[in-house]
């Protein structure tokens, strides 16, 4: 794709979010988190374009973590900041604290460092947007992250839950926002590679992640079949119908549905082994398997 059709789309996908998610509003200052991977230089540069293009004023903080990993080099993310400040007028900080050590000792062996490295991060995070008067945090995940995540939760969590492209802290001071939630991470990929972003990989998870890595092949792998289903997944998340679902906090399996009578508490209905046998090998209701009309990308 030619980088001028590449960025079009990009934005489009971002401004197409922006909307659905009412994610920008008139006087916001974001923090934008970069890591200094593809998807988060990725982010600053279409948050950079839409504010050019916004009719109204919003403001952008750019915030980096060095974490203290072994051989961190932090002078290509330093260089980066200094141009975001002379092109656009962006305040930048990068922070130096050490969560590399705590995460090595802490973690469990053979347990993945992402999940408490994440957890020390979006903590330090919250702490810098608040000194830098910001009320919103921008993150980079993309479409594949949202859908990965989902499929992550299904398989070994046993939860149906995946990314929001906007939150609320538990804390309740910031809100987070994933502007790329529409966004392909081929066109993240490309985009990088067609401005010649300088990636600083992490050294801490290296070949941990493992399950991320399953999932994201066999998503690739079904893709090939069904180009559309990494589209239909990221649509699922955006029209679930809990009434299909088990939940009873979701749907009221005790309350009234035609009639006081029509229900029983489930724990009074007899599910005899057999019966339960069938149940699991009914035939699903009919998929959504390759509708061009329910993808969205
Ligand atoms: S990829 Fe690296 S920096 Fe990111 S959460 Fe995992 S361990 Fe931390």
């Amino acid at each position: 794709m030619r980088t001028r059709g590449l960025e079009a789309k990009v934005l489009r996908l971002m401004n197409q979010a922006n909307r659905d998610f009412n994610m920008i509003t008139e006087g916001d200052r974001i923090m934008v988190a970069l890591s200094g991977g593809k998807d988060s230089y990725g982010l600053m540069w279409g948050l950079t374009q839409m504010r050019a293009r916004a009719p109204f004023r919003f403001d952008l903080v750019a915030f980096h973590l060095d974490q203290g990993q072994p051989g961190y080099d932090g002078s290509p993310m330093r260089r980066h900041m200094e141009k975001l400040e002379a092109e656009f007028g962006i305040p930048w900080e990068i922070e130096t604290q050490d969560t590399y050590t705590r995460v090595v000792d802490i973690t469990e062996a053979g347990k993945s460092y992402c999940s408490l490295c994440s957890r020390f991060r979006r903590a330090i995070l919250y702490k810098a947007a608040t000194r830098h008067g910001c009320n919103k945090v921008a993150l980079g995940h993309h479409r594949d992250d949202l859908i990965e995540t989902l499929m992550l939760n299904l398989f070994f969590a046993g939860s149906i839950k995946a990314m929001p492209p906007r939150l609320l802290n538990d804390a309740g001071t910031h809100e987070v926002m994933r502007p790329l939630a529409y966004v392909p991470e081929s066109h993240m990929e490309e985009l990088s590679i067609a401005h010649g972003f300088e990636i600083m990989p992490c050294t801490l998870c290296g070949s941990q992640e493992s399950q991320r890595k399953e999932v994201k092949k066999l998503l690739a792998e079904l893709s090939v079949k069904n180009p559309h289903l990494k589209g239909n997944l990221l649509n699922a998340l955006r029209n679930v119908q809990p009434s299909q679902l088990a939940d009873s906090d979701l749907h009221p399996f005790y309350g009234e549905v035609n009639g006081p009578d029509d229900l029983k508490p489930m724990a009074e209905v007899d599910l005899h082994p057999q019966d339960a046998d069938e149940a699991a090998c009914a035939p699903a209701s009919p998929s959504v398997h390759s509708s061009p009309l329910l993808s969205i990308l």
